[in-house]
């Protein structure tokens, strides 16, 4: 076509995205940019139809002389028909092609050779190159360097089903990785679940990937993050927003929607026919693209896995519990004994939500846990005793009236009535409910996972063994570097579930996975002995007391918000930092304690147990404590335990997750 000349342009396909394609011609035509010589469609009824709406030629059938007599053809027809378009159409006219231009790079080198053959121009439509967001976010990373991780959700609605490689029908964050870093993957592995895919990605550079991919539920989610060493970039397509999280600083850029891609993209499409434009998104490309994808491989997993746990907390030990199903554990607790840690020192309430009204999201999650746990751990659970959660006059996060309405609207059971004088300075406070919020008893729960363990098999146990390494293989296997009695073993494993709790984020360290942020408390915890049967009394919500029973008569936990931490701070690093044991301050606990709760005259201390107590970091607002389970892909997981009531639903959601890599097919269906 000569240079300057309005190029003539036929559209295949009035779809979906062939609607789009039209709108989008129509309104360039009007601009004088090209010539829309007509739209062809597969059926006649639909060509009766379209003929109704516009004015415009609409056939159904393609003829060599319709091809001849047009300087492009934009096909916008479902995936499966592109190879076979693409190649009738070559020899007598250019091409822009939605992605992905084939099923395979064997059909794009064919497509390629037919190319150079017939001179023609394929252009294909990776249309988030020309996205408004892409092009923001490209200036905004240039100066940052490489990200050390990547990671994708494309999930969209499941309205549809495929038949070919969802990986190609959304190669998206593929395509947007090849844009800003010029990489394609050099290998991966993938899990196929019913309609989406989870890939684990090896790209160049040591740059590590995890992406969602596919049709999933009902809601649209398009995220992209960039991890850095101390800054994530996080894409939200849906909000049309840029994120960039460091520390506690968030700094959200809204992005414009306008130009709208399409438009951009077609518009390249016309310059490059005019000759005015040299550079677009061509089989080459596309050919990279797909090659890179091609090499995400489905994840050969033996038929009984290997599985290592790290931790013999309760998370751990319920993980090890649940897992031993689908393959061989191993568990590894650099203590000598299971539960040493925060499940050793904390005040062993058996949270039904009453403690968080702040954050209906651990009310929730406490709720929707119990029938699991108790089904497996009911005989730890001690019940029927009062348990007074009570508002402050003073000083309180929550006002009383707030207090009743959270607990109503979660459906939390309450009497409003006061314990004894002895027991609660009732001046201090607006209001006092009594609940049946019950504790779980340590050595009891501590008993029932030695035996669960025990006598079900398959568990292999080591105490005395710290994990102080670990690395990815590229055959999709784990090693992890164990120390014991001076021996260090390097070990492989196919699945890895770090369940450390304050310790967590040196596993994300070890396999260069992003941290999770938290915030790290050194909390001194007060177990006293007092003659009384047990109760448990909590101010809320500030910097407050709470006196609760434990398991065995007349010995109670004492902490106070305030006095009871002697050390607090985010570490940028996300590890424990190295602090020394304080010097204890229970005398102070045990006084300001008993300023609210009188009683505590009669009590007798006997030790303090100290902690490093980790929560999610920058939660003030909320204080929130879910558990989590973070997926970094590549067959590991991170359990972050918030309550523990939360440890059988937490273990058997990866027990869940494991069993569909195992199960998975190798290939799409
Ligand atoms: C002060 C305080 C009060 C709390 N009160 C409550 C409460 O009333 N109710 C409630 O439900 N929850 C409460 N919690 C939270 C609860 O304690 C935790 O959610 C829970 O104990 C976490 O269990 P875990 O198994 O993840 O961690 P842990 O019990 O700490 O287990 C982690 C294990 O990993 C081991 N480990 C670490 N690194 C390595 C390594 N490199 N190699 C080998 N082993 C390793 C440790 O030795 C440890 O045994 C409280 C927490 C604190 C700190």
């Amino acid at each position: 076509m000569k240079k300057g000349n309005i190029p003539r342009i036929l559209l295949m396909g009035a779809g979906r995205f062939g609607r789009n394609h039209l709108r989008v011609l129509l309104k360039l035509e009007k601009q004088g940019l090209c010539k829309l010589a007509g739209v062809v469609v597969r059926t006649d009824k639909h060509r009766q139809e379209l003929m109704r709406q516009y004015s415009i030629p609409i056939f159904n059938r393609l003829s060599t002389k319709l091809l001849q007599s047009v300087d492009g053809v934009d096909i916008a027809t479902p995936t499966p028909t592109h190879f076979s378009l693409v190649k009738s159409i070559l020899r007598h006219t250019n091409i822009l092609v939605e992605k992905p231009l084939a099923l395979n790079s064997r059909q794009v080198s064919i497509i390629s050779k037919m190319a150079r053959k017939y001179g023609k121009i394929v252009m294909v439509g990776h249309i988030y190159r020309f996205h408004p967001l892409i092009r923001k976010l490209h200036s905004i990373i240039q100066s940052m360097g490489d990200p050390y991780f990547i990671s994708a959700k494309f999930l969209y609605p499941e309205t549809k089903r495929i038949k070919w490689d969802i990986l190609f029908e959304l190669l998206h964050p593929f395509d947007i990785v090849e844009y800003l870093y010029n990489l394609v993957p050099q290998s991966g592995f993938r899990t196929h679940h019913n309609h989406w895919v989870s890939t684990s990605i090896f790209y160049p550079r040591k740059i590590k990937g995890l992406f969602d991919i596919g049709f999933h539920k009902s809601e649209k989610i398009r995220t992209l993050t960039f991890h850095f060493k101390n800054i994530a970039v996080h894409c939200d397509f849906e909000k049309n927003s840029i994120e960039i999280v460091g520390g506690k600083k968030t700094k959200t850029i809204s992005c414009s929607s306008k130009p709208e891609p399409l438009q951009l993209e077609l518009e390249m499409f016309l310059k490059v026919l005019r000759k005015e434009h040299y550079t677009y998104p061509d089989i080459a490309l596309a050919q990279k693209i797909i090659a890179g994808i091609e090499k995400i491989k489905p994840q050969r997993v033996p038929r009984k896995p290997k599985i290592a746990i790290i931790g013999g907390g309760v998370f751990g030990a319920t993980a090890a519990i649940e897992l031993r199903k689908l393959g061989q554990v191993h568990l590894f607790e650099r203590g000598a004994d299971f539960m040493e840690g925060a499940s050793y020192v904390n005040q062993y309430r058996h949270h039904m939500g009453y403690h968080y009204p702040r954050s209906k999201e651990t009310v929730q999650e406490s709720q929707e846990a119990k029938p699991a746990f108790e089904a497996v751990y009911g005989k730890a659970v001690v019940r029927h005793f009062p348990a007074f959660y009570c508002v402050s006059r003073l000083k309180s996060k929550i006002s009383a009236e707030n207090y009743l309405k959270f607990c109503r609207t979660n459906h939390l059971p309450f009497t409003r009535c006061y314990p004894s004088h002895d027991f609660l300075d009732r001046k201090k406070v607006s209001l006092c409910i009594k609940t049946g919020e019950p504790i779980y008893d340590y050595d009891q729960l501590k008993q029932n996972i030695k035996s669960h363990i025990s006598h079900h098999g398959g568990i292999s146990v080591h105490f005395g063994s710290c994990v102080y390494g670990g690395g990815l293989q590229k055959n999709g296997t784990k090693y992890l570097k164990v120390k014991q009695n001076r021996k260090k073993h390097k070990i492989s494993f196919d699945f890895i579930v770090n369940a450390t709790y304050a310790r967590m984020n040196e596993f994300a360290h070890w396999f260069a996975f992003p941290i999770k942020p938290l915030r790290m408390d050194l909390v001194e915890l007060v177990f006293l002995h007092l003659p009384i049967l047990p109760i448990a009394l909590t101010i809320m919500d500030g910097e407050f007391p709470t006196l609760v029973a434990t398991g065995t008569p007349r010995i109670f936990t004492l902490g106070h918000v305030r006095e009871s931490l002697s050390k607090s701070c985010v570490p940028p690093d996300g590890l424990v930092p190295q602090w020394q044991q304080p010097k204890s301050n229970w005398h102070q606990i045990v006084s300001e304690c008993r300023k609210w709760f009188p009683i505590l005259q009669f009590a007798e201390y006997i030790e303090s147990r100290f902690v490093v107590r980790a929560v999610n970091a920058y939660r003030e607002h909320d204080d929130a404590r879910p558990s989590d389970i973070i997926k970094h892909g590549f067959g590991c997981w991170s359990l972050f335990g918030g309550k523990v009531i939360t440890a059988v639903t937490t273990a058997r959601s990866i027990a869940k997750e494991l069993r569909k890599m195992i199960d998975s097919p190798a290939f799409p269906g």
